[in-house]
């Protein structure tokens, strides 16, 4: 055998190379037990504080180099009994994988279960681990967690647990103003996220100039993301007294407001560029202030809302959705956007003046030269120089019924 190990894997026969590949596997494994036992009895004898160190996943991330999962990994595998496991992956019957599967439901087995209950299992993991892949084990093991659940729990706890969902959010702005967030929903919550995400992070067809969506998976579904928020931000009955975004006040100075660059202040002093304050405006509830080059109040505006919930209803007959030539979203996944004025002006807005269009495409319109008009109860795009030297203008057909664009 030692022999055979020191033969290069390019001189070896198909057989050989193939018998030596399982052996090698086996023998993966086998060196893996030796290590947990080690770190096991490392672990007991505290050798990781007498040294200096916080506990063993430390002192292991330390003295081995390994990523800091990989030691608590180990430090796991160590200290939970698993006997018919660890004699199993001893032998080199199944591999580090297995081992980590079956820990993942021991470790999270009821305190009450029995000891008879857990060795039954744990053997049936092992059984099933000798013929079938890891996952096949993750499979099986969350099959026996919730049987262990309803079983073995005492009902008043599960009653409790179930009463108390397991939901976490933390977020964190940063000086920049960008959002970093974490967090963790329990299996209803995450159904129901993952349905309303799944649909709206969908690629989009190819546009009229047959170019196909070139965002990543994490792009499109971040803004299916900022799509539910913006939506659950317009709904009637959000409260919106605790909302920065639908009442704010904004101070601007002249010669930026009329230059539409810049930067601008929000009330809590984060900079914003006027073209972001501009989208955040023609949503929003605003109290415009702009200011002089000698820092006076030039204008103070009254917040007001943008359309009226009768502007709105015939704006969604009107346009059906989205305005953006080419744009599927129906028009709750939309805001109106004024065409023509912006926040210095104020007054009642004309329902000609205003335009549906969702979350993503008001970004479009406010950060490329994509511009909008109205024409004859028609929202128009005019596409960018760029992209049309003629600017021909497009509407949207995508909401047309189908007699209409076979007419
Ligand atoms: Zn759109």
């Amino acid at each position: 055998m030692s022999s055979k190990q020191a033969v290069s894997a390019q001189q070896l026969s198909d057989d050989e190379l193939t018998a030596a590949m399982l052996a090698s596997e086996e023998a993966l494994s086998r060196e893996y037990a030796r290590i947990v036992d080690l770190v096991g009895e490392f672990d007991k004898r505290s050798l990781a504080p007498a040294k200096g160190y916080r506990n063993t996943s430390v002192f292991l991330v330390n003295a081995l180099r390994l990523s800091y999962k990989e030691a608590r990994a180990r430090v796991a595998h160590a200290k939970l009994a698993m006997p018919i496991a660890k004699t199993a992956l001893a032998s080199g019957k199944i591999n580090r994988e297995h081992l980590q599967e079956i820990e993942r439901v021991l470790s999270r087995a009821p305190e009450s279960l029995p000891d008879t209950e857990l060795a039954a299992g744990e053997d049936a993991l092992v059984t099933l681990a000798r013929q079938a892949s890891p996952f096949t084990v993750r499979k099986s093991g969350a099959g026996f967690r919730s049987y262990w659940d309803v079983e073995i729990k005492d009902p008043k706890t599960r009653e409790k647990e179930l009463a108390r969902p397991r939901r976490t959010f933390s977020y964190n702005v940063t000086s920049d103003g960008l959002m970093e967030f974490s967090g963790v929903f329990d299996p209803e919550t995450s159904t129901l996220v993952a349905g309303v995400l799944a649909p709206l992070s969908k690629p989009d067809p190819a546009d009229e100039i047959g170019k196909p969506d070139r965002r990543t998976k994490d792009e499109r579904q971040g803004d299916a993301v900022a799509a539910v928020f913006d939506l659950a931000a317009r709904a009637p009955d959000m409260p919106i007294s605790a909302s920065e975004r639908t009442t704010m006040t904004v101070t601007v100075g002249l010669d930026e407001l009329e230059r539409r660059a810049g930067v601008a202040m929000l009330a809590d002093h984060q900079a914003v560029s006027v073209s972001q304050l501009l989208k955040m405006c023609c949503d929003a509830r605003v109290v415009p202030a702009v200011l002089g080059t000698a820092g006076q109040v030039l204008h103070l505006g009254q917040p007001a809302e943008l359309a009226s919930p009768a502007q709105l209803a015939a704006l969604a007959i009107r346009d059906r959705g989205c305005s953006r030539p080419g744009c599927t979203r129906g028009p709750k996944w939309c805001a109106p956007q004024q065409m023509t004025r912006w926040i210095a002006e104020h007054g009642p807005v004309e329902l000609n003046d205003l335009a549906l269009v969702c979350e993503r495409d008001r970004h479009l319109l406010h950060h490329t030269d994509w511009e909008i008009q109205a024409s004859e109860n028609r929202i128009e795009w005019v596409p960018p120089a760029w992209l049309d030297p003629e600017r021909t203008p497009i509407s949207n057909t995508a909401h047309d019924p189908p007699h209409h664009s076979a007419a």
